[in-house]
């Protein structure tokens, strides 16, 4: 039996990483992740004792002198992220532009004739930079922090039709902060981060908030290896796959997040849950207690709801920039429009509706103030804001799992 295909990824640390995930999918190759020194460098790709290289950071341009082909395009981007190992001789490409070109063609955005403003200038700056020239762009900007233009002159282009970020800047775990605001930039059609992680950025969360057309990076990742593997494969690969590929793994790494009225089953229904799909379960108050080192009704009691609320939203802002854990929240969750865009940026947002009448009060501060009935009333609209699905459920944890289920796999 022929032994497979060998290909790596290969940069000097490698964390976490979609990659392996997405090339299993994509055809039957032995695909491993390899860390290398920068000394390293130069005799791994001399010995050529692989089949094909994926490279990522530092190595993407370092590679480019000991190869023996380059591509037009990845010499125009000075950028290579694909290497093929054919009959001993080394062919670089830049693949990063296929998948960008299928994540702006997905949002079925047209940037001809348009000012597209590109975010940071490194790497995929060049990328992004030569594909909206490819595409017929009117004026293509980089926005650098030290450059002509930059986030201080930004009033310049305001004319800006298409943003396309292209800096680390809101990535995890840095999650929560924006290069710009998009208050400056009131033209827009289209925004796009090349960050994947979290599935929402703050600008993204933003871009959404103004109803202006967004797409996350996941998509480029995808479509970038689908390429590189066709490319290592010598086949065209079915394209219906990338789409595949993309929502299968945003679907995996999404948090599935609880909202709903205090007792109405959300840590029951969130562990059997978790146990179910294999995943981790956290209920945010237990979070919470553990961060303070005391229990939710002395906090109530001695420092009043207010306090409380702002122990909650740090507790929420640790747990929720992970990813593919179920989270259970407290039935007062909702009334701190701060916390949506937490839940919201790597998570389905269920509420569990259940009528208020003999929810249980035992050892919840709000609710032995006000009936579960006026606080129902009161907490609804709110549910409903923060909810992507709703859920209505019974006492039957069986059946309430089961539907739960279904609507995750829709
Ligand atoms: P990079 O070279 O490390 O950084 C890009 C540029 O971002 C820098 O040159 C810098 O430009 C700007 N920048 C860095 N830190 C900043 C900060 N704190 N505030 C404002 N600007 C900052 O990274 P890259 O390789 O080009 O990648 C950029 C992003 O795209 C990363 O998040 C990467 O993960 C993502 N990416 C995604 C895919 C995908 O398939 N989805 C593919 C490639 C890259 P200035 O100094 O000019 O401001």
């Amino acid at each position: 039996m022929a032994s497979k295909k060998q290909a790596y990824l290969i940069g000097e640390h490698l964390s976490h990483s979609f990659s392996p995930a997405i090339h299993k999918e994509l055809g039957d190759y032995s695909y491993k992740l390899k860390e290398l020194p920068p000394t390293a460098l130069a005799d791994f790709l001399k010995d050529r004792q692989f089949d094909a290289l994926y490279v990522t950071i530092p190595y993407k341009q370092a590679v480019i002198p000991h190869l023996d082909a380059l591509d037009a395009v990845a010499a125009r981007i000075g950028a290579v992220n694909t290497v093929i190992c054919r009959d001993g001789k080394l062919f670089g490409y830049n693949t990063d532009y296929d998948g960008l070109a299928a994540m702006i063609d997905s949002l079925g955005v047209s940037l001809a004739g348009k000012k597209v403003l590109v975010l940071g200038s490194g790497g995929a700056s060049h990328t992004a930079t030569a594909l909206a020239a490819d595409r017929g762009a009117a004026d293509v900007v980089v926005i650098s922090r030290n450059g002509e233009n930059n986030y201080q002159n930004l009033e310049k282009h305001r004319d800006a039709k298409i943003l396309i970020n292209a800096t680390p800047v809101g990535m995890y775990p840095q999650n929560g902060k924006a290069p710009l605001a998009l208050s400056k930039l009131p033209q827009l059609e289209a925004v796009f981060d090349l960050i994947y992680n979290p599935a929402r950025t703050a600008l993204l969360l933003e871009a959404e908030a103004l109803g202006i057309p967004h797409r996350n990076g996941l998509l480029m990742l995808v479509a970038q290896a689908h390429r590189a593997a066709e490319l290592f494969l010598g086949k065209a690969l079915p394209k219906d796959i990338i789409p595949k590929i993309t929502n299968a793994l945003a679907a995996q790494t999404e948090n599935i997040i609880l909202i709903g009225m205090p007792g109405c089953g959300k840590t029951t229904l969130g562990k059997a849950l978790a146990a179910l799909l294999g995943r981790p379960f956290f209920d945010a108050d237990a979070e919470i207690e553990k961060q303070a080192g005391r229990s939710i009704p002395d906090i109530f009691k001695n420092e009043g709801e207010a306090a409380f609320r702002r122990l909650e939203t740090e507790a929420l802002r640790t747990l929720c920039r992970e990813s593919g854990s179920v989270i259970a929240t407290g039935g007062g969750t909702v009334t701190v429009a701060e916390n949506y865009p937490l839940l919201h940026q790597n998570g389905k947002i269920i509420f569990l509706d259940t009528p208020p009448a003999g929810l249980s009060v035992a050892g919840r501060p709000l609710s032995a103030t006000r009936s579960p009935e006026t606080l129902y009333r009161e907490r609804l609209p709110l549910y409903r804001r923060f909810a992507d699905v709703t859920l209505p459920i019974t006492r039957n944890i069986e059946d309430n799992l089961n539907r739960l289920k279904e609507i995750l796999l829709q």
